[in-house]
């Protein structure tokens, strides 16, 4: 996978692939990760990109022709791209995005600044992804969140293969807990049954608990999943041993 991304600041961005997952993605070649300079494209001896925006008001936007002309040279670079810009107007960033992007053979990240971009750059531009209900100063953080979020994907990134299908989201539950050494830490034990070596009730522990966390912290999650047989019988469970709970605390 190739990213280019287009940005004020690629020393900054390129950060993203000098450490962690990402890092190890470039290294086995998985992931080609850079940062292109906008004032390259300024056509201006003071590499200025940004002009005042029509109509009056506060704020500098982000010129069209070096935007641009930015891409055009990201697309030489890297072959057929999707154009992605980072907006908080876009589409909300999430784990099924992250999916959907890590199977493109490349992509055109768009870092906006000041009050963004100019709007007739949006033919040139996919999809817009906003990271969130929040205003950054610039779209790079966002680059960032998506460059990550899409390394540890890649084939051959993480170790365990497993280990990226049972995070959270990726089955549109939240991740079971965890437990490491020492057995008991500070008059804290690990959880009986993980040390059962039985690994059928394993499973259905952790099924359980992940569920049962989706219930409490994020149900939304569960509206647009279909649940398999295990999981409704589950849900079931946690559900009697939570009215238990309220029963027993009035
Ligand atoms: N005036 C714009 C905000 C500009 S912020 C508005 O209100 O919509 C400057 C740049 O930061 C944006 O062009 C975008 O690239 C980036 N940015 C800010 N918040 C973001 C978010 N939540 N997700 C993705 N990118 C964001």
């Amino acid at each position: 996978m190739k990213i280019e991304v287009l940005t004020l600041f690629p020393e900054l961005v390129e950060q993203v692939g000098a450490f962690g997952m990402p890092r190890v993605a470039v290294e086995r070649g998985a992931l080609q990760l850079s940062g292109r300079q906008l004032r390259d494209f300024s056509g201006n001896r003071w590499r200025r990109v940004d002009e005042r925006t029509y109509g009056g008001g506060p704020g500098m936007v982000l010129q069209a022709e070096p935007l641009a002309q930015a891409i055009e040279a990201a697309r030489v670079a890297v072959g057929p791209a999707k154009v992605v810009l980072m907006s908080p107007q876009g589409e909300r960033y999430d784990q099924a995005w992250a999916e959907r992007l890590s199977r493109e053979p490349a992509l055109i990240l768009v870092c906006g600044r000041y009050e963004g971009i100019d709007e007739r750059v949006m033919p040139q531009v996919d999809v817009e992804l906003s990271v969130g209900d929040y205003v950054l100063s610039g779209g790079e953080l966002a680059a960032m969140l998506v460059v990550d979020s899409i390394a540890r994907l890649l084939p051959g990134v993480l170790g365990d293969e497993q280990s990226a299908a049972s995070d959270s989201f990726s089955d549109g539950l939240l991740d079971h807990p965890h437990y490491s050494r020492p057995e008991v830490w500070r008059d804290q034990a690990v959880p009986e049954i993980l040390m059962s070596g039985d690994h059928a009730a394993i499973r259905r522990w952790r099924r359980k608990q992940g569920l049962e966390r989706t219930l409490l912290r994020r149900p939304d999650l569960l509206d647009s999943l279909k649940l398999d047989a295990e999981q409704i019988k589950l849900l079931r469970e946690i559900i009697t041993e939570q009215l238990h709970e309220q029963e027993g605390r009035t």
